[in-house]
């Protein structure tokens, strides 16, 4: 319905009258070409940042450039490589979660050859031994000798791992005195043990299986979620209904040992199970910025051992105290080259130093944490049925936000979102995120290792950037047995083998087609520069990369086609055809 103009009134503007032909509007109105070309690579999963790699064969001189995907992780470095990342996250998750046999069966038992060995490297020790008493270090040298051949020839005969350390020369009793202060240390300052029923952890990291009456075997497995503590009461959107009273502390050291407590709570939940629990999960923010955890379990818990293990688990901080700061940035400590120490810019007296500081608090009895970390009551475990949609659901979930950076996982839109996110970050930047963290001068404490290169207040570790929210390490968390592999296994790292192919390699295709034996072709591989002038423009190479994508894509629909035709044919004929398979 049109509302009739008013006399006196100005008509209101026809909104969809297309721009004058050649006009600059209708310019910008079409789509830019390259945008188009960067959307179309996407949608055929080609990296849009690829690597180039020259590569010669040695024998003829041939040379070409190869493009490699970049590998990137974050959609906003390179979409295509970041999902693909996903999907073999996914596949990891998936293959790891409901798997009713181990993953990594045990090791085969040493061979004959392998026992004479170390039975070899034992009299030699015997003898290094008896040489070293009587002082015969001639003899002592030879023996090292005959040691490091033995235990060449254990590696080689397929045993993993050293048979022992080394041998020490030199100055033994410096290396002794350091021992053995550490361990008078760490006595003091241990983690006290969660009040928890212990068991033997067995090998097994499978779940138990449940026959039902009718012979149906079930194999359930879970799936956990792991919250931190409140820090005051939120609003829907996240911000604090107090900004005065939320305490940005606590999140901030909550928020950096996150994974520190998540480590303490598997290995509380194993020895409380008794077997070799395994998961696979993420860490992501909630929408009040603290992180939480969300993780797929193989094999049932009961809730219960769930969450009594939770309450009980924690992780305490024995730092220096940071209750005071002492400096400030526009008044901040400085660097005293003759002293080679950190001093007071007014009195010029050195900073307490690391040891100093770890002493007082070993000296005092009543010492306490600077932080103990602990989970909130929230504590979610359900139960998940292999195969089903709920499953997958649950594995999208987990790899939801892997292809973001942490601080984008949240659309910060409102001012008051903003302000809860500068007030947090304002925290965690005066938070020390190591015993070597340059904010440890802030609170009047030379860090372990103090040198003149430090920036008060300016740490450049991760967990101190806006971004990160304080989630400084690895946000996806796999345990060692969960799929037997790691992800290189599932996917050729793809710059672990940049690196390896940098210098010469032996090409595979050595066997030609009549399975006769060629002269290998050795390739030597480096890094093309982008202004080679054999590289050629970033489009050129995306356009190649797309068409040979899209004739494979066909070629292999074609391919199905054939196949389902040829089964067809088969079940009415009722010949038992292969078909299609290995497509
Ligand atoms: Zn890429
Ligand atoms: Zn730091």
């Amino acid at each position: 319905m049109t509302v009739a103009t008013l006399p006196g009134l100005e008509p209101a503007p026809t909104p969809a009258a297309p721009p004058r032909p050649g006009s600059r509007a209708a310019r910008m109105a079409l789509p830019r070409s390259v945008d188009v070309l960067k959307e179309i690579a996407a949608e055929y999963g080609v990296c849009v940042r690829p690597l180039a790699m020259r590569r010669t064969d040695l024998n003829t001189g041939l040379t070409e450039v190869i493009d490699l995907p970049c590998g990137a992780t974050r959609e906003d470095k390179c979409g295509p490589c970041a999902r693909k990342n996903r999907r073999l996250r996914q596949a990891q998750i998936r293959e790891g979660w409901h798997r009713d046999d181990e993953p990594l069966p045990p090791p085969e038992p040493a061979t004959e050859e392998q026992k004479a060995l170390v039975l070899l490297r034992g009299h030699l020790e015997f003898s290094r031994d008896e040489a070293s008493r009587a002082s015969q270090w001639d003899q002592v040298d030879d023996l090292d000798e005959a040691i490091r051949e033995v235990e060449e020839a254990i590696t080689a005969e397929g045993l993993r791992g050293r048979v022992a350390p080394p041998h020490s020369t030199g100055d033994d009793d410096q290396g002794d005195e350091d021992t053995g202060r550490r361990r008078k240390r760490s006595t003091r300052r241990r983690q006290d043990a969660p009040d928890l029923p212990r068991r033997k952890v067995e090998r097994r990291t499978v779940g138990r299986t449940y026959t039902a009456p009718d012979g149906t075997a079930y194999r359930p497995s879970m799936w956990l979620t792991l919250t931190l503590d409140s820090y005051g009461p939120v609003r829907p959107d996240g911000t604090p209904l107090n900004p005065d009273r939320y305490d940005y502390r606590r999140a901030a050291w909550d928020a950096v040992y996150f994974p520190r407590l998540l480590d303490r709570f598997w290995q509380n939940l194993r020895r409380c199970e008794g077997w070799n629990v395994q998961y696979a999960g993420c860490v992501e923010p909630q929408r009040r910025l603290a992180p939480h955890a969300h993780f797929a379990i193989r094999g049932t818990i009961p809730r219960d051992v769930l969450r009594t293990v939770a309450a009980a688990t924690y992780h305490q901080v024995w730092w220096p105290s940071v209750d005071a700061q002492r400096y400030t940035l526009d008044r901040l400590p400085a660097w005293n080259e003759q002293a080679s120490a950190w001093v007071d810019p007014d009195t010029h007296a050195p900073l307490t130093t690391w040891t100093e500081a770890l002493d007082a608090i070993d000296a005092d009895p009543d010492a306490e944490p600077v932080h103990v970390v602990r989970f909130g009551s929230q504590v979610d475990a359900r139960g998940v049925m292999p195969g089903t949609d709920d499953a997958e659901r649950t594995i999208r979930y987990v790899t939801k936000y892997i292809t973001k950076h942490t601080g984008d996982v949240h659309k910060i839109t409102s001012i008051r979102q903003r302000a809860h996110l500068d007030r947090l970050w304002q925290e965690l930047q005066i938070t020390p995120c190591t015993e070597r963290c340059a904010n440890w001068l802030l609170y009047g404490i030379q860090p372990r290792k103090a040198n003149a290169k430090l920036k008060p207040g300016r740490c450049k570790g991760k967990v101190h950037q806006r971004d990160t929210l304080g989630i400084g390490g690895r946000r996806i968390l796999i345990s060692r047995d969960w799929s037997g592999k790691t992800l290189s296994d599932h996917k050729h790292d793809v710059r672990a083998w940049v690196r390896a192919l940098l210098g010469v390699t032996v090409g595979l295709d050595s066997v030609d087609d009549q399975g006769a034996t060629v002269e290998p072709v050795r390739h030597a591989w480096e890094l093309a520069r982008p202004d080679d002038p054999d590289v050629g423009p970033l489009a050129h190479r995306l356009l190649r990369a797309i068409g040979e994508r899209a004739r494979w894509r066909s070629e292999l629909l074609a391919a199905k086609d054939r196949a389902a035709q040829l089964s067809d044919t088969a079940t009415k004929t009722g010949t038992n055809g292969t078909t299609g398979e290995g497509l």
